[in-house]
C-alpha cells in the first residue's frame, strides 16, 4: 500500500470541502482557528509515518484525548471503571445533560463529556495527576516532547466551562464523582487542551492498531481491551453521527471540536486528520471526508 500517494489522492478530493462547517465557538480560544487548514498522518504499525497538508501542524486536540484517559484508566485501574460509566451510544450531543438524570448518574459511555469526566476522576484517583499522567504518555509514545498544554485554550474553557461544571455537579449529586469538582474539572480542561499534530497523534495512538502493545512494545492492554476501545469507538466516538461515521467511514474513530479525528485500522495502521471547520455534531466536516475517502480508496475498513 502506497500510502503517501493515497493521502495525497485524499488531499485532492477534499479540498473543496475544506472550509465548511464552523470551528468551534462555545470555546473562545478555539472559534478564531483558520477553518481554511487540513492535514493528515498516517503511521503504520511499525511506526513509518506519512503526511500530507499541514500534518505537522500542532492542533487542539479536546475530545480525542477521551481515548487516551479511557486506555490509561483500564490500564492502571481495570474493569471496574464500566460499573460508574456505559458503553451504549446516546445519541445525543456530546455535552448533552438528559439522560443523566433518569439514568442515576451513570453517563451512556466514556466519550461523551459526562463519561470522560468520569474516566478523568478514576484516573485522577489512580494516578494522583490525571492531566500530567496523560501528557507523559502521549509524549512516551509519540517519542518526543512536542504534545503540550494550551494555557490559553485550558483556562478558555475553564472561563466558559458552565456546562462541563454542571455535569460533574450532577454526576457528584449521585456519588459517581470520587474527586472534588474543581478539582476534577482543571484535569479535565488540560487534558482537553492538549495540543498535537496529526503525525504525533497517529503515532500516539498506534497501541489500538497494535492490539495493546506499546510504541516500546510493552503492554499496555489486553488484547481483549483493546478491541474493546476500538469498539466503543465505532459505536460512540463520534457522538450522535457515530452511525454514520460508521456508515461512510467503516472504521473506529474519535473526534474533537478542535476539528481532529484518529481512526483505527487494526492491525495496520492509525489515521490522523485535522480541518477545523464542524458539523452540527461537532465532528469535521473535511475530516469525516477525507477518512470516508481513505475507506473507499483503499478498501481498509473493519467491514
Ligand atoms: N473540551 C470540549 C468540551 O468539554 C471537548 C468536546 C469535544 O471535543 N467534543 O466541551
Amino acid at each position: 500500500m502506497n500510502y503517501q500517494s493515497v493521502l495525497e489522492r485524499i488531499a485532492e478530493d477534499v479540498a473543496p470541502q475544506v472550509g465548511h462547517g464552523t470551528p468551534a465557538e462555545y470555546i473562545p480560544a478555539l472559534a478564531s482557528v483558520d477553518p481554511h487548514r487540513f492535514g493528515m498522518a498516517i503511521a503504520d504499525v511499525d511506526g513509518n509515518v506519512y503526511g500530507v497538508g499541514d500534518w505537522r501542524q500542532p492542533f487542539s486536540t479536546q475530545s480525542i484525548t477521551k481515548v487516551f484517559t479511557l486506555a490509561l484508566a483500564l490500564a492502571h485501574g481495570g474493569d471496574d471503571l464500566w460499573e460508574r460509566v456505559g458503553r451504549e451510544p446516546s445519541g445525543n450531543p456530546f455535552n448533552s445533560l438528559v439522560q443523566l438524570e433518569y439514568e442515576s448518574g451513570i453517563p451512556r459511555n466514556p466519550f461523551i463529556n459526562a463519561g470522560a469526566l468520569v474516566v478523568t476522576d478514576r484516573l485522577l484517583t489512580l494516578t494522583g495527576d490525571a492531566s500530567r499522567e496523560l501528557l507523559e504518555f502521549l509524549r512516551q509514545e509519540c517519542g518526543n516532547d512536542r504534545p503540550s498544554f494550551d494555557t490559553e485554550v485550558a483556562e478558555s474553557e475553564s472561563a466558559a466551562g458552565s456546562r462541563n461544571a454542571a455535569l460533574a455537579h450532577f454526576m457528584a449529586s449521585y456519588g459517581n464523582i470520587a474527586n472534588p469538582v474543581p478539582t476534577l474539572l482543571d484535569h479535565y480542561f488540560w487534558q482537553c487542551s492538549i495540543e498535537m499534530s496529526c503525525a504525533d497523534l497517529a503515532l500516539a495512538a498506534r497501541f489500538l492498531a497494535r492490539h495493546g502493545l506499546r510504541a516500546d512494545d510493552s503492554r499496555l492492554l489486553s488484547r481483549s481491551e483493546a478491541k474493546q476501545i476500538n469498539a466503543v469507538m465505532l459505536t460512540c466516538g463520534t457522538y450522535d453521527a457515530a452511525g454514520e461515521f460508521a456508515y461512510r467511514v467503516g472504521l473506529p474513530g474519535k473526534s474533537g471540536v478542535g476539528g481532529g479525528i484518529v481512526a483505527v485500522v487494526p492491525g495496520r495502521c492509525t489515521l490522523c486528520v485535522w480541518s477545523p471547520g464542524l458539523d452540527e455534531q461537532g465532528n469535521s466536516v473535511a475530516g469525516v471526508a477525507a477518512l470516508d475517502r481513505f475507506t473507499t480508496l483503499t478498501g481498509l475498513s473493519v467491514f
